[in-house]
């Protein structure tokens, strides 16, 4: 690492320093803390992705001019990186407890080294990785896409080639599943643990004995670590409703979902979130009756237009969808030889279904952490309480990923682990989520970035919004497949794209054009002027923002 102090002159407020900061400190690996006070940064970086003059140039791109205070380039290695906020480089190196080995926990962990300090990474389970390489994401997208391509053997719009029943081995999916599962572990997670000798993992469940020191239990007894900072990356775990009678059942949660081996006739879902519309979808496909059982409407936190585009196109592939439906108990008939064992009382009438999948959202992992009597703040439903720094209120105590109060994707907790890792060591980042991307594995896929019609009514941000139905996007026509929407929101004065929520078959690739555009404060007219390569999904976006001078109808082919 590059270490250099700078002096910059023509900022004129305090938030000229944030802007600089909140510029360099986005970028992996660099670290930069601007004093508007003495016109000073501090600035460290990876010599290997960056030059000085580079980083340099980003500032003086905002009007500033900047000298160098130093000229003496430091590397520094894991033993004297400034991130063990000592002034004198030769002390001892910064150690980092983690709880968790999740994604947040590795990100954490891999920063913090590369800045030089020794971590303990604990975690309870027999394996490590956490929730997304072993029982979420991943293989999730692998069932999700096996269904699919079953799907596409039994339903797909083109009549001149032969449909068919799909012939499935369930076993022989869930061992290749396994393996992509296990493969990617070892890549992404033990090989990292097994090639970083500043990183050490303990076995056993952590908890806080005071705000430096962790008292770890496993099978062999306990033990006492104690650390310079912790980060809390207890990731979250299935919530159970408590509706009379379910406890006393061998009902799913995702986990059973993912790696059951029989596929059953009949499954009722209690949920209507992304994990339980996903892994209901991929079940209908493979051959289950699924029954969706939904308090509400499907994605209820979203734009109503969601709801209503994924309900229509679900039961069009038979799905049965109850919306507004409240389950008020369940009932497993245990000795019953055949028919369906799970009987689910609602408002709408009693349910009988051969499984039962509870995906009502999950809960954070912080129950057992002892943060009352270290005094860490946390919300009603336990997540911790963090600020874009991932700082809890304790000093030296941060917490990032699912168990925070951060939304639940991973990308989300990866980059919270990173930036914690960052101002663990002595650094400034903060993560930014104007414009996070949200997307939903289904088919149609949806996806969401920045605000909703309604999140900018809250804020008192005047719209205008359009919605472009995809019978308009030649790319949809072409694949005989026009389920879905494109829905742009605009600040109605600056014209700045703000939003977009979309229902779409590639909704997740076209996501995150939106995601830049937001970013760069791009106006709909930019947007609408921009080259879009023909015949791809992610046209309907421009296509999408040109109604917003045109009517659609006007727009010629490929509408440059
Ligand atoms: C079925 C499913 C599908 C998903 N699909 C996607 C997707 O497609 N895209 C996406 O972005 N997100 C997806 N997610 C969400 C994503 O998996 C999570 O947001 C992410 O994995 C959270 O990471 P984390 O590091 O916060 O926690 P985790 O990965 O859960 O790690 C936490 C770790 O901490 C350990 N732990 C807990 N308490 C203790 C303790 N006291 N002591 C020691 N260890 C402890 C746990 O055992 C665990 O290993 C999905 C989730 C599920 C369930």
């Amino acid at each position: 690492m590059i270490q250099k102090i700078l002096k910059i002159t023509g900022m004129t407020c305090p938030s000229c320093a944030s802007g600089i900061e909140k510029d360099l400190n986005t970028l992996a690996g660099v670290s930069i803390k601007v004093d508007y006070d003495q016109s000073r940064a501090e600035l460290t970086f990876p010599a290997a992705d960056y030059s000085l003059q580079q980083l340099i140039d980003k500032i003086q791109a905002h009007g500033y001019h900047v000298e160098m205070l130093d000229d003496t380039a430091s590397q520094s290695s894991p033993e004297n990186a400034s991130c063990c906020n000592n002034s004198n480089a030769q002390q001892k190196p910064q150690h980092i407890a983690i709880i968790g080995t999740g994604s947040a926990a590795f990100a954490c962990a891999l920063k913090a080294v590369e800045n030089g300090a020794e971590v303990t990474l604990i975690e309870k389970k027999p394996i490590i990785g956490g929730t997304c390489v072993n029982i979420g994401c991943v293989p999730s997208k692998i069932m999700i896409r096996a269904a699919h391509i079953a799907h596409l053997q039994k339903d797909h719009p083109f009549p001149g080639i032969k449909k068919q029943k799909p012939v499935i081995n369930r076993k022989q999916l869930l061992t290749q599943q396994q393996a992509r599962v296990d493969e990617l572990r070892a890549a992404k997670y033990e090989n990292i643990l097994e090639n970083n000798a500043n990183i050490r993992l303990k076995k056993g469940a952590a908890q806080f004995k005071d705000a430096h020191t962790l008292i770890i239990e496993n099978d062999t007894g306990h033990e006492e670590i104690t650390a310079d900072k912790i980060l809390i990356a207890t990731g979250s775990a299935p919530f159970i409703p408590d509706i009379p009678g379910l406890a006393e059942t061998p009902y799913w949660t995702s986990t059973e979902a993912l790696t059951s081996p029989k596929i059953p006739e009949t499954l009722a879902v209690l949920g209507s979130s992304i994990v339980a519309l996903e892994l209901a979808q991929a079940y209908q496909r493979l051959g289950t009756q699924v029954i969706v059982l939904a308090r509400h409407t499907l994605m209820y936190h979203e734009d109503p237009e969601i709801g209503q585009a994924l309900e229509k196109a679900f039961k069009q592939e038979g799905m049965i969808i109850l919306t507004n439906t409240q389950t008020e108990s369940v009932h497993y008939h245990k000795h019953l030889i055949r028919g369906s064992k799970f009987a689910i009382k609602t408002s709408h009438g009693e349910i009988h279904s051969d499984q039962l999948l509870v995906a009502t959202g999950r809960a954070p992992n912080t129950a057992t952490l002892n943060l009352q009597q270290i005094g860490v703040k946390t919300a009603k439903n336990g997540v911790i309480l963090v600020n874009n720094q991932m700082q809890t209120n304790v000093a030296d105590i941060y917490a990032a990923g699912d168990c925070s109060n951060l939304p639940q994707f991973v990308y989300v907790a990866a980059a919270a682990g990173t930036r914690a890792g960052i101002n663990m060591t002595g650094g400034h980042a903060e993560i930014d989520l104007s414009a996070m991307p949200a997307v939903m594995f289904t088919d149609p896929q949806m996806a969401t970035a920045g605000l909703t019609e309604a999140d900018a009514k809250q804020q008192q941000i005047e719209t205008e919004s359009r919605v472009l139905t995809l019978d308009n996007v030649p790319r949809a026509l072409a694949n005989f497949d026009t389920q879905g929407f494109i829905k742009l929101v605009i600040n109605k004065h600056t014209r700045q794209l703000i939003g977009a929520q979309i229902v779409a078959a590639e909704a997740g690739e076209m996501i995150q054009t939106v995601v830049l555009a937001i970013h760069n404060n791009m106006t709909v007219e930019d947007l609408a002027a921009k080259l879009f390569p023909y015949l791809t999904m992610v046209e309907g976006i421009k296509l999408c923002a040109q109604t917003f001078n045109k009517d659609v109808k006007e727009l010629s082919c490929c509408a440059g």
